[in-house]
């Protein structure tokens, strides 16, 4: 078969099965296989080897049963760097990167030398982001799982980062440390939301999801320990859930903190900014 032939008939598949992008999930994957641009892979007259057929039906075969394209691949791409990816963490979303480009902004803000955290780092895509921009600052990240720490490690090498990896349950991972730059983007769905996600979002690892009662589990123990961990002048940024960001600047204003909501790409208010009053 040729390979946009075989681009094609992948992507008929997909589509059946209800992948949301098939057209596009094929000329990736089949990109993978052969080396050629997507969009040429999707062209190509040239006949597919029997090794590059065999290759290509392996992948199409996981795609159908939904695993995340990203996961296939093995890589997401996260403020301009690839990040390796796989079952053990969540996949970096883009609006990730406006929380991203802020905490980097308020970093260099603090000049040489400053202390951050990357609390709940996942593939590490906020903290190594971090490192790699502000080479100056010393960047800690933390986990509780240790296998999304694994990636995170395998990131930090990848990329040549220099940051400090942490393990422990939320605040326990990093002592009585403190900081000046707190980032975090922690799981924040809804216990019972986590029964309907997309297909694939469920195969990312629900710890990395799932936020409580009311998805906000994790900010209201990031509030009670912010007096120990967040140096006076420091700034915490999170992200939030697309209808959290109020209740969430709530619970900060209560901690003692002066808050700020910023909106992502959709006009969704996804950051939460807060410093001490
Ligand atoms: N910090 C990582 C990210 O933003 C992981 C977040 C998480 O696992 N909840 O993608």
């Amino acid at each position: 078969m040729r390979i946009g032939e075989a681009c094609r008939a992948a992507a008929a598949q997909l589509r059946t099965a209800g992948v949301p992008d098939p057209a596009w999930d094929s000329g990736q994957l089949m990109s993978r296989v052969t080396g050629l641009a997507p969009l040429m892979a999707r062209l190509s007259e040239r006949e597919l080897t029997a090794k590059e057929a065999a290759a290509f039906d392996a992948l199409v075969q996981r795609r159908l049963q939904r695993e995340p394209l990203q996961n296939i691949l093995g890589t997401q791409d996260f403020c301009g760097r690839s990040f390796a990816v796989d079952g053990r963490v969540l996949i970096p979303r883009p609006e990730t990167e406006l929380l991203a480009e802020r905490a980097v902004r308020a970093l260099q803000d603090f000049g040489s030398g400053a202390h951050a955290l990357d609390l709940c780092c996942g593939s590490g895509c906020l903290g190594i982001t971090l490192a790699l921009e502000v080479p100056s600052a010393q960047v800690d990240m933390a986990d509780l799982s240790e296998d999304a720490l694994a990636v995170t490690r395998k990131n930090a090498e990848r990329l040549d980062a220099q940051v400090s990896l942490l393990r422990g349950d939320l605040w326990d991972a990093v002592d009585a440390r403190q900081y000046q730059l707190i980032v975090s983007n922690p799981p924040y769905i809804p216990d019972e939301d986590c029964l309907a996600l997309q297909t694939e979002v469920m195969r990312e690892p629900l710890m990395a999801l799932k936020g409580g009662t009311d998805g906000l589990d994790f900010y209201r123990r990031i509030a009670a320990g912010l007096r120990k961990h967040l140096l006076p002048g420091g700034v915490l940024l999170l992200e939030v859930g697309f209808d959290q960001a109020e209740r969430v600047a709530e619970l900060l204003r209560a901690a003692g903190c002066e808050t700020a909501c910023h909106e992502d790409y959709q006009h969704i208010l996804r950051m939460v900014e807060a410093r001490w009053a």
